[in-house]
């Protein structure tokens, strides 16, 4: 059975699951070696995963943003970096079919190519700019020459470059004020993919530099234009604090397991008899509880909400981020206190989780615009 011909999210995430497990036993291998998950993501593809969130006018599932945080946090439980590869593509897909953000013929062919498989991301970070979400200018530039746009510039962070179709790059238009987003095969004379990547955390993301030299493309290529760091409420980014979640769910099954099989000689029976290490696993399961019942209610929310209902949801979208990145964080660091020493041994999965949860404090939304934006929201 495939995700297509499942009937249910029960069943669904069984499938989920069993890839997931699959996943977790290439996930030290794949994190030794900094090398990108190739035979996870086309797992996902062949299953039919990538074109759940194509909207069903184009021909896919349209799956809830509910729905998908829950097999998103199920994949990042077997491996952090291909769910947060794959939740870029998932969300985006989501969002542009929801929000109809482009010219309605071009967003058709690209859910076309996705139901064969293609996949795609955005391209927003910059060294100089940093962080899309802060409000800088785009140093990529996009210049007009007769019906085409001529772009050069240098993306940073571009998860997924490795097999990535398209590339959504965000660029500032020259000799004007506005900003956009451009829609860019991979097969674009000039692009090219510098292997840039060398984070200690989510290694297996291949989040490349993308360069951009000369590249010609059509004008319907200028998909979307918007103002920088005002893109508005965006359910699809739950797919992050998904991915986080997930990662701290496999530390609590690991130290758990660990607890119950480990038996040192200074007492009868296994540590998890210990009072001291009850209290850790008492203090996962709550965390976990709080993270899950927050970002499945917010995701709820969005589904059931109107378009202007959902305009005004930043704050809570932000708080889960925070909230669930940070307990997740606080989840794998109590997992490794019961765990002990071991758990900093390069054979350990805890020393990978406790590295792949840090990169959830550097994905957007970063924690002091939440703090801010929820300050102002009670403050007004
Ligand atoms: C694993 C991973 C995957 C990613 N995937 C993608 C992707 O696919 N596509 C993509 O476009 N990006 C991606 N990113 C990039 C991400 O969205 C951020 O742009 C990137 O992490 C840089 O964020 P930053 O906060 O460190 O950078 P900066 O904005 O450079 O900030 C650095 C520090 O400076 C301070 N600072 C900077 N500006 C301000 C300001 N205006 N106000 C207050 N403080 C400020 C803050 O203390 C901040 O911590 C990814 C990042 C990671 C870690």
């Amino acid at each position: 059975m495939n995700f297509q011909e499942a009937g249910s999210l029960e069943e669904r995430l069984e499938i989920m699951g069993s890839l997931a497990g699959r996943f977790a036993e290439r996930a030290a291998n794949l994190d030794e070696e900094g090398s990108f998950p190739f035979a996870n993501i086309d797992d996902l593809r062949n299953s039919g995963y990538t074109s759940l969130t194509v909207p069903k006018r184009y021909g896919g599932e349209e799956i809830s943003l509910y729905e998908m945080v829950r097999l998103q946090e199920k994949l990042a439980a077997g491996d952090g970096s291909t769910a947060l590869s794959i939740g870029w593509h998932m969300g985006i897909m989501k969002n542009l079919g929801e929000k109809k953000l482009w010219d309605e013929e071009i967003y058709r062919k690209v859910c076309k190519e996705a139901l064969a498989g293609a996949l795609l991301n955005g391209a927003a970070s910059e060294a100089g700019t940093g962080s899309p979400t802060r409000g800088g200018r785009p140093q990529t530039t996009a210049e007009k020459d007769g019906q085409y746009w001529v772009l050069n510039g240098r993306k940073t962070f571009t998860t997924m470059s490795p097999v990535l179709d398209y590339f959504i790059v965000s660029a500032s238009v020259q000799d004007s004020d506005k900003t956009g987003n451009f829609l860019i095969h991979r097969s674009a004379e000039g692009l090219s993919i510098e292997e840039t990547w060398d984070s200690v955390a989510m290694r297996g993301t291949g989040s490349h530099d993308l360069v951009l030299k000369n590249v010609r493309i059509s004008e319907e290529c200028f998909v979307e234009e918007f103002v920088p760091g005002k893109k508005g409420a965006n359910g699809w980014l739950l797919h992050i604090p998904a991915c986080y979640l997930g990662i701290a769910w496999a530390a609590q099954t690991y130290a758990v397991q660990f607890a119950n099989e480990y038996s040192p000689n200074s007492i009868q029976g296994t540590i998890i008899d210990i009072p001291a290490v009850r209290q850790r696993i008492g203090e996962m399961e709550l965390e976990l509880m709080k993270a899950r019942h927050f970002l499945y209610s917010v995701a709820k929310q969005w589904d059931s909400s109107s378009e202007e209902d959902r305009a005004q949801m930043s704050p809570e979208l932000g708080a889960v981020k925070l909230a669930v990145t940070n307990g997740a964080i606080r989840v794998v660091d109590l997992a490794m206190r019961i765990v002990g020493a071991r758990s900093l041994s390069q054979k350990n999965p805890l020393q990978r989780y406790y590295r792949d949860v840090r990169a959830g404090l550097h994905n957007p939304p970063m924690d002091d615009m939440t703090i801010e934006l929820l300050a102002r929201s009670v403050i007004r």
